[in-house]
């Protein structure tokens, strides 16, 4: 049978910051209101769930493709980062998107960039722990790419909630007119997160990484069953990981979802959260629970 939606006439490219803007301001004069899912691209299923929760979200999808320079430290895979822009306009074609940015690192930012969002409390542990600078790369770029597209919404991944909350807790500080939404993690049969970087896993690696989210169910099985020591909470977490001599854990946490800090407090939401580096490669994961606790919009400021 034919997909109707291969008939959808290929999205519009944008390269520059200015040329985009000129874009989404028409489509806002014309009264349309435009949903962005912000990517560093090689889109997989998770993606599709994000374009789809756009989609429902508002009149037209933008989807920007940027791997980000600044979110990279020395010595990570910048590099090597998957880069298929051809497989993602198919995939954006197929999704219904209307337009896509797709810049150079060269018109995001200046030779002397000299300006950066940085976050003070949410971007202190885990991946600000492990990965210094990443965060400040993130806010600065998302604030860039919301300043270019303009969009009313903008669709995140509980796969990086961490990234997620940051990203709330910016809009909210900056008083940034934008919905904030944050969409399920998308996995493979074994529960193993979908990410462009699962292709660089070789096959013990993969069947090993199944545990990460193994691990994090373990300790989330045991704050429902109501116990609240963190410590004997990530012991379970980690029992599950001992086996897995192809992994090397960072971190494993179980945090409260608001503070990213310890104390837990009973009745308040909670996140277990960890990072494995399987060979070269790092995979992050990560349940909330209750599981709705990061779903859903969170408003930026209004005119209202
Ligand atoms: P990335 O291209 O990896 O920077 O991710 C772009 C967006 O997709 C981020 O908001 C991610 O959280 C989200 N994302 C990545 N992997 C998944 C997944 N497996 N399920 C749902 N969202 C995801």
């Amino acid at each position: 049978m034919r997909d109707s939606r291969q008939d959808q006439v290929r999205p519009l490219v944008y390269e520059t910051p200015l040329a985009m803007h000129a874009w989404s301001r028409e489509l806002h004069c014309s009264g349309r209101t435009l949903a962005l899912v912000p990517t560093m691209g090689a889109l997989h299923e998770g993606h599709r769930s994000l374009l789809r929760v756009a989609r429902e979200s508002a009149d037209a999808v933008i989807v920007s493709i940027f791997v980000n320079p600044a979110q990279f430290g020395p010595g990570e895979d910048h590099e090597r980062y998957p880069r298929s822009l051809d497989a993602d306009l198919a995939i954006c074609v197929q999704e219904g998107v209307e337009a896509i940015y797709a810049p150079s690192p060269e018109a995001v930012y200046a030779a002397d960039h000299s300006t950066w969002v940085v976050e003070e409390a949410l971007a202190q542990p885990m991946e600000g722990e492990c990965r210094p600078g990443h965060f400040r790369g993130v806010l600065t770029v998302v604030l860039k790419l919301f300043h270019a597209m303009e969009p009313d919404v903008a669709v995140f991944g509980q796969k990086d909630a961490q990234q997620a909350l940051l990203i709330k807790r910016m809009v909210r500080d900056l008083d940034v007119p934008i919905e904030i939404r944050v969409a399920p993690t998308i996995r493979e049969q074994d529960g193993l997160a979908l990410s462009s970087r699962n292709r660089f896993v070789n096959a013990e690696e993969r069947r090993q990484a199944a545990a990460l989210y193994g691990a994090l169910k373990a300790c989330c099985e045991q704050w429902e069953a109501g116990e609240q020591d963190a410590k004997k909470i990530r012991a379970a977490g980690l029992k599950v990981l001992a086996p897995c001599s192809a992994l090397e854990v960072q971190y494993l946490e179980i945090v409260d979802l608001e503070t990213l800090t310890l104390p837990l407090r009973h009745g308040h939401p909670v996140i277990m959260s960890a990072a494995v580096l399987a060979g070269g490669t790092r995979l992050i994961d990560n349940i909330v629970y209750p599981p709705g606790a990061l779903a859903g919009a969170t408003q930026g400021a209004t005119s209202s």
